[in-house]
């Protein structure tokens, strides 16, 4: 028998065991027992039920890698629970998260189960599925968020389409709230924000130090096994997998981070290499998703470093921004608006039949021919695109070489590790897509598919909000877009390109900066009239006649071959 059943069955709860004791459901995504329903009585009163669900994991081709470091970390919760003297009944299912607890309550006689409210839109519909059907389950509030819905409303009031959401009231707001940072009511240095001294390259000013690489343990293997021949054909590879998947190797992780990256996270923020591709970034977004880490907590560690003077407060405000400020409001926006859905009578929608548009000799992605036949699903995602972008995207997603090196660089670390930095997934990937007019959702769904940290209710926001302004500036006040001139500034990758950044037409110019231009003009009517706009629209109105012929023939040129290669489908 395998390991994981082997020692995880040596314990099955008896009928006094489901009789006696508290039953809570552990989403997949809270792992935790720092916070939450497992911290109201002791291990032996509880008792736990855990699913691993087969029609999840193939709902999307999901990196191989998420599905490892997600059911890794699954199997290691259980055990450290068992371990403490927590019932456990963990159970293998081919069915949805709802219906395997709907099928095992009454197959055991268990009690009303009590959850904390999953954090991912998709599973606490299916749960409210199940509830309907007959499954007995009391949502208790998610108390892993650094913020409550409350806090949310009170900076905004109720969502009205429209409204524009500008992030920092609301990290202002928290931040007077909770006292991170401040001092009498003011923030410590007399800013809320230093996100301007957070903009520099990285040129070997400071060695990067190396990251702490956790090899897998028994288990582990077991699920690389696994997963490499039940779900061989996802997304990815399993290569090399080094997440950490135990509690204490979690909260190592994080003090890897604290000690080593926090002093020059701020400063480097921003910056992008080939040969450093996680520089001082915390890869924290994974553990943070699944509840192994507490955003509460981190916050906290960071400010107690500013207050031991231990780190530039610059680098630790940085930081605090992104976990206070960005993560609370993106999952607050996503909530309010049904992850984008209520903005459909108010911003272009992507036309339904996208597949038209497509070539005959591409396939469309599996979801999308779903999406076709079930107009209704309430499963189906949101499809805003404000700038009626909706082009299919095409292989170089899929790690079809394109030349721009770039985005070559960047597909490959996805491919490699199922994440790359913040900069790389707005300024690279996203930024070539919204240039081209790709469809904002095909790129949310690669997003939510290849990335190891993606769950609709971050993925959504992050890129039909902000990566790609689909939402028509709900959550962004204005495009993030860039020529070459932009990466060229903030990484290494254009030394080591066949493109010339500094060239905009012509052999071997950068496609991005002629895309740029052609972006502007396509979308002039719904842009230019944004303050924020004002600069670029003013240098694309002094460009000549024939300067933009030129571009237009470049820009053209690029979507034609990136639209040229076939990619494999799911
Ligand atoms: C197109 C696009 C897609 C994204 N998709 C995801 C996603 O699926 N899941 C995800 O967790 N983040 C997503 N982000 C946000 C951000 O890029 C990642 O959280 C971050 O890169 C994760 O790496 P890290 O842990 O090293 O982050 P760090 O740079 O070390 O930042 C610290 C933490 O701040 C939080 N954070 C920072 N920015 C954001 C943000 N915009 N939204 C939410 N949290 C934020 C994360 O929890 C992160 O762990 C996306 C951003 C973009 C532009
Ligand atoms: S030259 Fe252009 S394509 Fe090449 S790396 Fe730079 S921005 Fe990317």
């Amino acid at each position: 028998m395998p390991d994981f059943q082997h020692q995880i069955n040596s314990a099955q709860p008896t009928a006094a065991d489901i009789k006696n004791r508290r039953w809570i459901y552990i989403p997949y995504d809270r792992y935790t027992d720092r916070t939450g329903p497992l911290t109201d009585q002791p291990a032996p009163d509880t008792g736990i039920v855990i699913v691993e669900s087969t029609a999840k994991a193939l709902r999307r081709p999901y990196h191989k890698k998420k599905l490892i470091v997600l059911i890794s970390n699954m199997r290691h919760f259980a055990l450290e629970q068992q371990a403490k003297g927590v019932s456990v009944l963990y159970h293998f299912s081919p069915h949805s998260h709802g219906q395997a607890l709907l099928e095992l309550q009454r197959k055991r006689h268990l009690p009303p189960l009590t959850c904390m409210t999953p954090a991912e839109r998709e599973l606490r519909l299916d749960l409210a599925t199940a509830s309907k059907q007959g499954l007995q389950l009391r949502l208790v509030e998610d108390t892993t968020w650094a913020s409550t819905t409350e806090d949310f409303l009170n900076t905004y009031g109720p969502f009205k389409p429209g409204k524009p959401y500008v992030m920092d009231r609301f990290y202002r707001r928290m931040r007077q709230q909770t006292g991170i940072l401040m001092q009498n009511a003011k923030p410590i240095g007399g800013q809320f924000s230093y996100d301007a001294a957070n903009r520099n390259p990285y040129k070997n000013q400071v060695p990067v130090p190396a990251p702490p690489v956790f090899t897998p343990d028994a288990i582990t293997e077991e699920v690389i096994a696994f997963v490499e021949s039940t779900y061989g054909h996802h997304f990815g590879i399993t290569e090399n997998f080094d997440l950490p998947c135990t509690q204490s190797d979690c909260d190592l992780l994080w003090h890897f981070f604290l000690d080593h990256l926090l002093p020059n996270f701020g400063r480097f923020e921003d910056a992008m290499r080939d040969d450093h591709l996680q520089l001082f970034h915390s890869k924290t977004s994974v553990l943070l998703n699944l509840g192994r880490l507490l955003a509460s907590k981190l916050i906290r560690d960071v400010a107690d470093r500013v207050a031991a003077e231990a780190v530039p407060l610059a680098s630790a405000e940085g930081f605090i921004r992104q976990l206070l400020g960005w993560r609370e409001f993106m999952r607050h926006l996503h909530e309010q608006t049904d992850g984008y859905r209520l903005l459909a009578d108010h911003v272009p929608q992507e036309k339904h039949p996208r597949t038209q548009e497509i070539s005959p000799d591409q396939t469309p992605t599996a979801a999308n021919a779903y999406k076709l036949e079930h107009p209704t699903d309430p499963y189906a995602g949101a499809t805003p695109s404000a700038l009626h972008a909706s082009l299919p995207l095409p292989a170089v997603y899929w790690g079809v070489k394109s030349g721009l090196h770039c985005m070559d660089t960047v597909v490959a670390q996805v491919i490699a590790e199922g994440w790359s930095h913040h900069i790389t997934r707005l300024m690279v990937l996203s930024n070539l897509a919204t240039l081209c007019g790709f469809s904002p959702r095909e790129l949310t769904d690669w997003f939510w598919f290849a990335y190891v940290d993606a769950y609709d209710w971050v993925v959504e926001p992050n890129v039909l909000g902000m990566a790609t302004y689909a939402d028509g500036g709900l959550t962004a006040t204005k495009p993030y877009v860039s020529g070459a001139a932009y990466i060229n500034r903030m990484s290494n990758f254009c030394a080591h390109c066949q493109y010339d950044p500094k060239k905009s037409t012509g052999e071997n110019s950068c496609p991005f900066t002629a895309l740029y231009w052609t972006f502007l003009e396509r979308n002039e009517a719904t842009l230019s009239k944004n303050f924020r706009m004002q600069m670029p629209y003013n240098t694309l109105r002094k460009k000549s006649p024939q300067e933009l012929v030129q571009l237009r023939t470049r820009a053209q040129q690029a979507v034609d071959r990136l639209q040229s290669f076939k990619r494999p489908t799911y």
